[in-house]
């Protein structure tokens, strides 16, 4: 039985939230299963119709990601396409596209397919799953400690709102409430994804695999916490491999990017400065910072005297200050969006302004860039609160009373992590963090060995 088993191989079905941020960690990670077993895993990554249509032909890892089949989706309506704004109606919809297609992505593969792994914000998916007798496994794209944060208040450890300035909870730091995920400590704020995150938890109990983007050490005491609860397997950091240990060669980017990226001219500039001497300015796909912030940091750069390279997308560029583009032509390049992993890794990058969004978090942690944290919402005041106060590679920038971080802050931050006493101690731990995320996917690493046993379940049940 196990040898026709064998023989016919495992499809998996990965279902990823259709944005960039968790897009990226999910095609990582199955490209990754891909390649264990490449005779008897087959991947299939189910992707809204304008997403697949920009893959990227000269991608590098075009070959690794061609061992991801992309399923196409209808694309939703476009007023649904506006960031979280809508998420239920835009749930609904994608629920409805999955549904319509897996008959017949099964239909086509029905012997071999065995398991969906499914975006845990995407709830509805293990009772799609099992509906056509697949088994399924939610993969969580933010840290193992906001996972654990959203329980304990699901749990009704915490309650919102915060009553006490500062929480203490289970295997966790002491959290201030501005440390928080913003949807706790902005009551009222996005309840419906709040409401979706909640949805996820009784499955926990329901599945035989959870798939967090992290690494056990990264976060020891949480993820011991987290693995007492439920099968919680720890994958990451989901970071092509060329960055990390280079095992599979060629796979130098994440491969499908929903903006083009001005990866030459990044390349090109910073290939004329110093090493160490850039700071890194970029946001994400989704923040959209008011135009005093803007201002202020486009000040704080100027003030802080270095050379920066800014990611401002499109839709953003309004929001730069008039003439900042001509009067900083000597010090700046602004691009509107960049090979992000490309520009950490070069040896000229020596600070990164981030918003601290899981991933870019994670590449920064991963390629030993010390990090100014600009935390905006979601889980990013948290991962802020590790950069700066448990792995020790950054700085968190502080707001003013009107919720503003200043350009002297943002000046101040940027000295110190790139000249200051403090300095010293970020740069060492960023080489720390750094080293230890390659181990965690190496050959052998907690990461790795993850993922190998998850792939020998399949392969051999
Ligand atoms: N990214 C990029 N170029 C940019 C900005 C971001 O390639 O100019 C990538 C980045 O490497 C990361 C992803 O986009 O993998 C953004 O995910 P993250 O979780 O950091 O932020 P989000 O967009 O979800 O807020």
């Amino acid at each position: 039985m196990e040898e026709i088993r064998r023989e016919k191989g495992t499809h998996i079905l990965v279902i990823p939230y259709p944005v960039q941020g968790h897009i990226n960690p999910m095609l990582q990670f199955s490209k990754r299963l891909a390649s264990k077993n490449r005779r008897l895993i087959r991947i299939t990554l189910l992707a809204t119709e304008s997403i697949s249509n920009i893959q990227d032909s000269s991608s590098s890892s075009s070959d690794h990601i061609s061992n991801v089949h992309i399923h196409n989706l209808p694309d939703p309506p476009k007023e649904l396409h506006e960031k979280f704004g809508n998420i239920d109606a835009y749930l609904h919809h994608l629920k409805a596209a999955v549904s319509h297609s897996l008959p017949d992505i099964i239909h086509k593969n029905r012997d071999e397919t065995e398991v969906v792994i499914y975006d845990s914000i995407l709830t509805w998916a293990l009772d799609v799953a099992r509906e056509f007798d697949l088994q399924a496994a939610p993969f969580f794209t933010q840290s193992c400690s906001n996972l654990a944060i959203y329980y304990h208040l699901y749990q009704a450890t915490i309650s919102i709102p915060l009553l006490e300035p500062a929480v203490s909870l289970p295997s966790l730091p002491r959290f201030q409430i501005n440390d928080m995920p913003s949807f706790i400590s902005v009551p009222g704020s996005y309840p419906d994804i709040l409401k979706t995150i909640f949805d996820g938890f009784p499955h926990f109990h329901q599945v035989k695999w959870i798939f967090c983007n992290t690494f056990d050490m990264l976060e020891e005491e949480v993820v011991s916490w987290a693995a007492s609860q439920w099968p919680v397997k720890n994958i990451g950091p989901t970071i092509p491999s060329m960055y990390l240990d280079k095992r599979l060669q060629d796979d130098k980017d994440y491969g499908l990017s929903l903006f083009k990226p001005e990866a030459e001219t990044c390349r090109k500039w910073l290939d004329s400065k110093d090493d160490k001497s850039v700071v890194y300015v970029a946001f994400g796909s989704l923040a959209a910072l008011g135009e005093d912030q803007m201002e202020a940091i486009a000040r704080g750069l100027k003030r802080s005297n270095r050379h920066f390279l800014w990611v401002v997308r499109e839709t953003e560029l309004k929001k730069l200050p008039s003439n900042f583009m001509e009067g900083t032509v000597e010090k700046g390049l602004v691009v509107t969006w960049s090979h992000q992993l490309e520009v950490l890794a070069h040896k000229a990058v020596g600070c990164f302004v981030t918003h601290c969004s899981w991933n870019s978090t994670t590449e920064a942690l991963s390629l030993g860039v010390p990090m100014v944290a600009i935390p905006q919402w979601s889980d990013q005041p948290t991962n802020a609160k590790f950069v700066m106060d448990v792995w020790r590679v950054g700085l968190r920038a502080k707001v003013d009373q009107r919720g503003l971080i200043t350009s002297e802050e943002i000046e101040l931050c940027i000295r110190e992590v790139m000249e200051g006493e403090r300095g010293l101690e970020i740069k060492r731990n960023s080489e720390k963090w750094k080293q230890l995320a390659k181990a965690a996917v190496d050959e052998g690493g907690s990461s790795d060995k993850n993922i190998e046993d998850f792939v020998a379940d399949l392969v051999c049940s």
